[in-house]
């Protein structure tokens, strides 16, 4: 049996986000409620249930100081304000996509446009939109609702993010084919990246297979789509909403089953299925992608003049109206978008709004037609700084795109590469860099050596390296400060190593050269016997050892040195000779013993 899996299977990123933040809650012991099931799952709304996350349909249930969970379908503004009246504390789980459909909708309104909304008009997604646009909006179901419009004067038109391709099409090219159609139309194809991915994939997949499985819940309106979608393709399209029913006698082994997975599907029940599967004879899985964008991606680059128009860039807006000279001001929507054109690629560095920081992560409008998302690894260098104490809403931050698309649609940032790039900028300017010391902090134990942090720059110190000691647990720098001489850097894999030791072997020489300088011949100093050898005993006159020799012992004859000293012995010596070059110092006894 071949099994072909849709890559973009299982949780989308807005539902995996609401859930984790549902998690987050029950794992903190929290009782807390979700307005509507959390997502189309019965499995993970009953689990949800049982560790105290429960879902109601009617405000009125809730009392005040309960805690409300707005799903990722969005809620409308009512929702909201009904919370604050009564004092409820809101946990807003908005996916942000939907949220931005959200701003669309209600900008467009209060610019005196009628919105309208191509969607389901009971799918809860619909209804929050619905909510932001106003009194003067209308959802479309169908091209064949389009008729039922009044004239329209100013319209934008927006879709349920889960709307598929082909309805949202028929839509536009009824609204256009009017015959008093509206004089200006703006439309704004909000249809989610990840829902047209899976679709393309239910499509190319249920085209090669001879049996198809969609994965997901029966009131999953995004696994349903993707059912339709099957169906076209492949006659033995099966809606599997639980492992356990899977019949696996209706599956031949010369078969070829397609698997895709709806939006609010949990990846464990992905996992069982090809457990269970795999486990038949012969069985090889095969991933497919909905085709990758190219690496080089049209995007609107943020402007004033384009936010001025809508403030949802991840719409794929177009202005389609009348060729009047009027409206080529800055509320044009295409030659807005047209003046903004420009490229993005991954290792681009690009300015950036945060638009919410949520869990740590950051969410940043990079101008893109999705959100970029700086996950908490890629903050920052430094583990412990926290993306709360860092930005908010509406800070401008540089970012670097290290995925245009993570196959959920979103576009993957990290501040942390731009930081690091800007500090190996600063470090590479510095003149003679391998004759400094940079002071840093030792951060991690790894094979052979240490991580020590310069300023967010890591390097490596070597073991043998990191002290002029032997140093059994090198656990013993971790968190300590260091002081390092940098030893080799290689500048195009951004790679340092670094030695403590040289910095600790430099130091003491330079104290022992500020030592010789202050001997001076003819002078006194107290010293301690370290050593007696046939010729002579070794003095230590602070750090340095010097030489009385046997003839400067006493003045009468000696027969060997130990007859005047012995170790450990205080003595006060006159300084006869130094010697720098050579480190020797001759000392005279005899001479202070008259
Ligand atoms: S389908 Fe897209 S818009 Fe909807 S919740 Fe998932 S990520 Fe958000």
């Amino acid at each position: 049996m071949r099994i072909l899996l849709a890559k973009n299977s299982g949780f989308c990123f807005g539902v995996r986000r609401a859930v984790e933040m549902a998690e987050q809650c029950a794992a903190e012991g929290k009782t807390v409620y979700t307005y509507g099931n959390i997502i189309h799952n019965d499995s993970v709304v009953r689990e949800l249930a049982e560790n105290g996350v429960h879902s109601i349909e009617n405000l009125e249930s809730l009392s005040t100081g309960d805690t409300l969970i707005i799903r990722a379908h969005g809620a409308p503004p009512a929702v909201y304000e009904a919370c604050e009246a009564r004092s409820i504390h809101l946990i807003d789980a908005t996916c942000p996509y939907v949220k931005r459909i959200h701003k669309i909708a209600q900008k467009a309104a209060e610019e005196g446009n009628t919105v309208l909304i191509a969607g389901k008009a009971n799918h809860p997604e619909v209804v929050g939109i619905r909510g932001w646009a106003g009194d003067n909006a209308f959802v479309l179901e169908s091209e064949a609702d389009v008729a039922g419009l009044p004239a329209l004067a100013k319209a934008v038109l927006v879709a349920q993010t889960t709307l598929p391709e082909e309805t949202f099409s028929a839509i536009e090219r009824a609204i256009e084919s009017r015959i008093d159609r509206p004089m200006e139309l703006q439309i704004c194809n909000t249809i989610c990246d990840t829902t047209r991915d899976r679709q393309s994939e239910a499509e190319e997949i249920s085209r090669r297979s001879t049996r198809m499985l969609v994965l997901g819940s029966k009131s999953s309106a995004n696994t349903q789509e993707l059912v339709k979608i099957c169906k076209k393709h492949c006659k033995n399209t099966e809606n599997i909403d639980a492992c356990d029913k899977l019949l696996l006698d209706k599956l031949p082994s010369d078969d070829i089953i397609g698997i895709v997975a709806g939006a609010s599907t949990p990846d464990r029940m992905i996992r069982e299925v090809l457990q269970v599967m795999s486990e038949q004879e012969k069985t090889t899985i095969e991933t497919i992608e909905a085709e990758a964008p190219a690496e080089e991606v049209v995007v609107l680059q943020v402007t004033e003049e384009v936010e001025a128009v809508v403030e949802a860039p991840e719409a794929t807006a177009q202005t389609k109206s009348e060729p009047k000279p009027e409206q080529e001001d800055s509320s044009d929507f295409a030659s807005a978008f047209e003046k903004t054109m420009t490229r993005i690629r991954n290792g681009q560095v690009l300015e950036g709004t945060v638009i919410s920081v949520v869990d740590g992560e950051v969410f940043v409008n990079v101008g893109y037609k999705s959100d970029g998302v700086i996950p908490v690894g890629e903050l920052s260098s430094d583990s412990d700084v926290k993306a709360e104490d860092l930005f908010k809403e509406g800070d401008t931050i540089e970012v670097e795109v290290t995925k245009v698309n993570d196959g959920d649609g979103n576009v993957l940032l990290s501040r942390k590469n731009v930081e690091s790039k800007k500090l190996w900028d600063e470090l590479l300017s510095q003149e003679n860099i391998e004759e400094n010391i940079f002071e840093a902090v030792g951060k991690e134990v790894v094979k052979g050596g240490l991580i020590a942090d310069i300023s967010g720059i890591r390097a490596f110190v070597p073991a043998s390296q990191v002290s002029t000691k032997y140093i059994e647990n090198l656990n013993e720098f971790v968190g300590m400060p260091m002081r390092l001489k940098v030893l080799e850097v290689d500048r195009q894999r951004k790679r340092i190593v670094a030695s403590q030791k040289q910095v600790l072997l430099a130091e003491a020489a330079a104290e022992r050269r500020g030592k010789w300088d202050t001997l001076i011949v003819g002078s006194k100093v107290n010293g301690v016997v370290r050593r007696i050898a046939d010729f002579g005993a070794f003095v230590d006159i602070g750090g340095i050892d010097g030489l009385v020799h046997v003839t400067d012992a006493a003045w009468g004859r000696v027969k060997h040195p130990s007859d005047v000293f012995e170790i450990g012995q205080e003595i006060e010596v006159l300084i006869l000779n130094v010697d720098i070059e050579k480190e020797r110092v001759s000392l005279g006894y005899k001479q202070l013993h008259h």
